[in-house]
């Protein structure tokens, strides 16, 4: 399988909030396992901002020139979430990246595409898909889980339309998110992005549909009918090789008619397993990877998996 030009649909950007850098992180947050693992794998001092954000950027910057496979990744902002008024309620927010952090951080680096968020319940959801746009943007991630909005609302078809105007595609977070309590968990279901898909937005539903949950795929059939009735609906192989999502990669390795609608994906900074390509008998060559990149591609390939939507094409220009 040829990878030129590979490009990771899904890398975060991960900061510490400083004076002037617009990010927020609750103090509930930094407690969760997924917050102390990063920090813990990465050597970041979650009690010095300014180190912690650079080192992380260092790590990834390394990590990410040491593939040999991997050409570029689209970094990832992550919005909050709001209220009824459209207001930031940051009191109900766990984590947020700026937009204005993630889209200075990739203008010095051509190695990284701007993936902006945008929560669209956001007062001013549409002047500042504009302002992103503007600046380069390639695509829009959501998390509705952790932004608390139902993808599926029918207010939301504007933005949607603009989406699709501005080539914009939609990269939307699916299933379970772990790192949230009592949250209405269903705004992850793949089907609640049919309306982006009707007013014409490239929707990339994120982690091959799966739902997180251990082998419970209850989305998998929802994908087989929406890559059926879409022509616009992709998905990404992001965070595929962790153990509640597994599941729903080996379900697409014995699909070769997804192909064509996946892209590749990491989810960095969580990690890349190599005991998913046992069942294709890659796993020491996994095993010999020595960046998370390579190593998500060749559990891939071990599994026959080609991700072979062309993503480069599917981003804004
Ligand atoms: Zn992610």
């Amino acid at each position: 399988m040829t990878t030129r030009g590979l490009i990771d649909a899904h890398v975060h950007l991960a900061a510490l909030p400083t004076e002037s850098n617009g990010c927020w992180i609750s103090p509930r947050m930094l407690k969760t396992p997924v917050a102390r693992m990063v920090a813990w794998s990465l050597d970041l001092p979650l009690d010095d901002a300014q180190t912690a954000n650079r080192r992380y950027l260092e790590r990834l910057e390394t990590e990410f020139a040491a593939s040999e496979s991997v050409e570029k990744a689209v970094l990832l902002a992550m919005d909050g979430v709001y209220d009824a008024q459209g207001r930031l309620d940051k009191d109900r927010t766990d984590f947020l990246i700026s937009n204005d952090t993630l889209l200075e951080t990739v203008a010095s680096r051509p190695q990284f595409l701007a993936g902006v968020s945008i929560n669209p319940f956001r007062r001013d959801a549409l002047d500042e898909l504009e302002r992103c746009a503007e600046r380069g943007a390639k695509l829009v991630k959501v998390l509705p889980n952790a932004q608390m909005f139902d993808p599926g609302d029918g207010r939301l078809l504007r933005f949607y339309r603009r989406l699709g105007e501005l080539k914009l595609p939609l990269l939307s977070h699916i299933g379970y998110e772990f790192s949230l309590i009592g949250q209405d968990q269903s705004v992850g279901d793949p089907d609640r992005l049919i309306g982006a898909l009707e007013e014409g937005a490239t929707v990339i539903a994120a982690h091959g549909c799966s739902q997180g949950l251990f082998f419970v795929e209850k989305h998998f059939k929802t994908m087989l009918q929406m890559v059926r009735r879409y022509k616009n609906f992709y998905s990404d192989l992001s965070a595929l090789t962790l153990p509640n999502r597994v599941g729903a990669l080996i379900r697409i390795s014995r699909r070769p008619e997804l192909f064509e609608r996946l892209v590749f994906g990491t989810d960095y900074p969580l990690p890349c397993f190599s005991y998913p390509a046992i069942l294709g008998g890659g796993f020491q060559e996994s095993r010999r990877a020595t960046n998370r990149f390579d190593r998500q591609l060749r559990v891939f390939q071990s599994l026959g998996v080609k991700p072979q939507a062309d993503l480069g094409a599917l981003l804004a220009q």
